[in-house]
């Protein structure tokens, strides 16, 4: 298991498509969701809920590991 302590947060999109302009978010992320095919997706604490509905490839029920202090 790695810890990615400088890893930023892409928006609630991952930084991925058309929906996610305008998204960017250089918080640290602290969250890292599963997705199925896909690398992992890194969030801050305020995109985790968002990103969970919105991002391509998210599992359901999620798959979520703390990657890093709050
Ligand atoms: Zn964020």
């Amino acid at each position: 298991m790695s810890i990615h302590r400088d890893v930023r947060c892409r928006g609630p999109y991952a930084g991925e498509g058309v929906q996610a302009a305008g998204t960017e978010c250089s918080e640290p992320a602290v969250f890292e969701v599963a997705r199925h095919n896909r690398p992992p997706l890194r969030v801050c604490p305020i995109h985790l809920g968002p990103s969970l509905l919105v991002a391509s490839g998210v599992l359901w029920p999620p798959d979520i590991r703390l990657v890093a202090r709050p």
